[in-house]
């Protein structure tokens, strides 16, 4: 059966974050102190955090898709920020008309 290459979404929503963790392996070198370390996405859902592996080859990619979603949110929060204010602004210039 041949795998079928993942696609990396150009924006993604959570956080790339390196997990260090031991494996529980009382003969593994971890259990002496050398962590393992793992790159790992995290992102909350059902008010969860869930944190999935990453292909090594597809750290960069998913990187910039979390950075390209925070920006696109900050955008758009921005925009809707400054749409209420000049929003609240007409409303409140009306009802002082009366
Ligand atoms: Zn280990």
């Amino acid at each position: 059966m041949s795998r079928i290459p993942i696609k990396i979404p150009s924006m993604l929503r959570g956080s790339v974050v390196c997990h260090r963790s031991r494996c529980g392996k009382a003969n593994c070198r971890c259990a002496t102190g050398a962590l393992h370390e793992r790159t790992v996405l995290s992102y909350s859902e059902d008010a969860k955090t869930h944190l999935v592996r990453l292909p090594t080859e597809h750290i960069d990619a998913v990187i910039a898709a979390t950075r390209c979603y925070r920006e696109k949110k900050a955008r758009l929060a921005a925009e809707a920020s400054a749409n209420l204010a000049v929003y609240v602004a007409q409303l409140s210039d009306r009802s002082s008309e009366r």
